[in-house]
């Protein structure tokens, strides 16, 4: 589980509410909070 603020790395994350997806291009990137429903947790 990954969390908004965190810097889980590269990849796809699936907010857990939702099921919107965020891509992390940078392993420096923070998770933002969900675009979709401003959910604060992902799984990876
Ligand atoms: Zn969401």
């Amino acid at each position: 589980m990954s969390k908004t603020g965190e810097k889980p790395g590269k990849g796809v994350y699936v907010c857990i509410k939702c099921g919107e997806k965020v891509r992390l291009d940078d392993n420096s990137d923070r998770l933002p909070p969900c675009p979709k429903c401003h959910g604060t947790e992902y799984k990876p």
